[in-house]
C-alpha cells in the first residue's frame, strides 16, 4: 500500500494551491461584496470570473475534473480528489477551474451518453464555461430519495416530446449564464419500473419553461448559482433532445453519481479544514479566565476530534476513488455511499465546533461560518440522503449473509 500521491498529482497540488493564493483568496471580500446583491433577488455574475477562468486555463488548471485527456488531463480519480480538495477550500473556486457542481456531472453526463450533435451543441460551450447547466430530478409533490417517484412527464408527440411537470432545488437555476437543463421524467409509465424514465435536455428558453422563484438555504443565497423552483408547461423539445434513449434515464443517473460524490466529498474535505484552520487561529488568538482558549482542556479534546475526523474521512474516500479507478463505479458500490454519510456528517460536526470555538462571532456572517455550516447541512441530503446511502450499504452488507445462508 503506497499513500504517496503520484509526481503528476504533486505538481497539480503545487499549482493549484498557488492559484488559490495568488488568485483565489485575495478575492473572497471582493466575492461576498458582488454577491450581496442577490438577497434582492440580483444575481450578478462575478466581474472577476471571466478574468480568472483564463488565467486558470492558461495555467493548464481547467477541466480537470474529466478523465478523457481529450478535454481534461486524464486524472484519475485519485489524482483529481486532493485537486478537488484544495479548491473546496473557497466554495466559488472551483468554477474558476470549470470544475464546479453541478456542471462538472452534467459534463460528465453529455460526455458518456450524448449524441455528438449534442455534444457539439451543449458539452463544448459547458467545456469552455460559456455556459451553465442545471440537473432537473427533485420534484417538490413526491419523495425524491427515491428516484423511481420521478412524475414530471415526458411525452411522445410526433418528432418532439412535451414535457410537464415542477422541479425545485434545482441548482444553477439562477446562474446570469444557465443555457441547458437535464430534465428526467416519466416518459413509459407501463414499463418495468426502471425503465420508465427518461433524461431530455431541455434549453432554459424553450416555451413553458418558468422560473417559480429562488430558494436561499437558512436564507444564504449561494450566488451565482442558487438553486430555484422550475415549472415545466407544455414544453415541447424535439425527439433529438433526448438522451440515449426513451426509459434509459436511470442507467444515466448511475453513471452521473459516482465521480460527482468524490468530488464533494473532497470539497467538503477542504473546506472542513479551512473550518479547523480557522477555529485552531482562533483559538489561540483570545483568552478567556486567564489563559488563552486554545489551553482549555477541552479544545484540545475537540481539535484531536476534529483532526481525527478529517483524516479519517480523507482517507475513506481516497481508498473509494482508488477502487472506482481500478473496477470502475460497480466496484465502490459500499465506498460512495460510505463517504456519502461520512464525509457530510464530519463536515458538519467541524464547522459546528468552530462555531462554537468563535462564541458569537461564529453564527455571524464576518468569519464565512455560519454560510459554511448551511452548506455542510445540506450536503446531508444533496444526492440523496443519509438513509438511502445507509440502506445501500444495509443491503450490500445483509446480501452477503443471505447468500452465505440460502447455499447452506
Ligand atoms: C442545496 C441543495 C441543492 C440541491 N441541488 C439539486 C439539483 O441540482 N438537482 C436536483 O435534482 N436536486 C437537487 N437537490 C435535491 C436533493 O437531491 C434532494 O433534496 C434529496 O435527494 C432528497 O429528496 P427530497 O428532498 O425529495 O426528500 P424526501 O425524498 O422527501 O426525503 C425526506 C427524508 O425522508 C427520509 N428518508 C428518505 N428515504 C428514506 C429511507 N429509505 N429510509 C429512511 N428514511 C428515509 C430522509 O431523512 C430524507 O431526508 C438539492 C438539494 C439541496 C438542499
Amino acid at each position: 500500500m503506497d499513500f504517496r500521491h503520484a509526481p503528476r498529482a504533486i505538481d497539480l497540488m503545487a499549482r493549484v494551491t498557488a492559484f488559490m493564493d495568488a488568485h483565489i483568496y485575495p478575492n473572497e471580500e471582493r466575492f461576498e461584496a458582488e454577491m450581496a446583491s442577490a438577497a434582492t433577488g440580483d444575481f450578478r455574475y462575478p466581474t472577476f470570473f471571466r478574468d480568472l477562468q483564463q488565467k486558470a486555463r492558461a495555467a493548464g488548471l481547467w477541466n480537470l475534473f474529466l478523465p478523457d485527456p481529450a478535454h481534461g488531463m486524464g486524472l484519475s480519480n485519485v489524482e483529481y480528489a486532493p485537486l478537488a480538495e484544495i479548491m473546496g477550500r473557497v466554495y466559488w473556486a472551483p468554477e474558476i477551474f470549470n470544475c464546479n457542481a453541478p456542471d462538472t456531472g452534467n459534463m460528465e453526463l453529455l460526455h458518456d451518453y450524448g449524441s455528438e450533435a449534442q455534444k457539439a451543441r451543449w458539452l463544448t460551450p459547458l467545456l469552455t464555461a460559456e455556459i451553465r447547466s442545471a440537473y432537473c430530478m427533485t420534484e417538490p409533490a413526491v419523495a425524491s430519495s427515491d428516484a423511481t417517484n420521478i412524475a414530471t412527464s415526458i411525452r411522445r408527440d410526433g418528432d418532439h416530446y412535451v414535457i410537464n411537470g415542477r422541479k425545485w432545488w434545482t441548482t444553477n437555476g439562477m446562474h446570469p449564464h444557465l443555457g441547458i437543463l437535464i430534465v428526467m421524467g416519466l416518459s413509459n409509465p407501463e414499463a418495468p419500473t426502471h425503465a420508465r424514465h427518461s433524461q431530455i435536455l431541455v434549453p432554459v428558453e424553450t416555451g413553458g419553461v418558468r422560473i417559480l422563484r429562488h430558494l436561499p438555504v437558512f436564507g444564504f443565497h449561494e450566488a451565482p448559482a442558487g438553486h430555484v423552483e422550475v415549472v415545466f408547461e407544455n414544453v415541447r423539445v424535439p425527439a433529438d433532445h433526448l438522451i440515449l434513449g426513451e426509459g434509459r434515464g436511470f442507467e444515466i443517473a448511475q453513471g452521473r453519481l459516482g465521480p460527482g460524490r468524490v468530488h464533494h466529498c473532497m470539497r467538503s474535505i477542504g473546506a472542513a479544514e479551512r473550518a479547523l484552520e480557522a477555529m485552531c487561529r482562533r483559538l489561540l488568538a483570545r483568552q478567556a479566565f486567564g489563559r488563552p482558549l486554545c489551553d482549555q482542556s477541552v479544545w484540545e479534546q475537540r481539535i484531536g476530534e476534529c483532526r481525527t475526523q478529517i483524516e479519517a474521512a480523507r482517507l475513506l474516500v481516497y481508498r473509494t476513488a482508488w477502487l472506482m479507478d481500478e473496477g470502475g463505479n460497480r466496484n465502490a458500490r459500499t465506498e460512495i455511499a460510505a463517504i456519502k454519510v461520512a464525509v457530510p456528517r464530519m463536515f458538519q460536526e467541524v464547522v459546528d465546533t468552530a462555531i462554537q470555538a468563535f462564541g458569537g462571532a461564529g453564527v455571524t456572517d464576518d468569519f464565512g461560518l455560519a454560510g459554511l455550516y448551511a452548506r455542510a447541512r445540506t450536503m446531508r441530503l444533496v444526492d440523496g440522503p443519509d438513509e438511502v446511502h445507509n440502506r445501500t450499504i444495509a443491503r450490500l452488507e445483509l446480501k452477503r449473509y443471505r447468500t452465505h445462508t440460502s447455499t447452506e
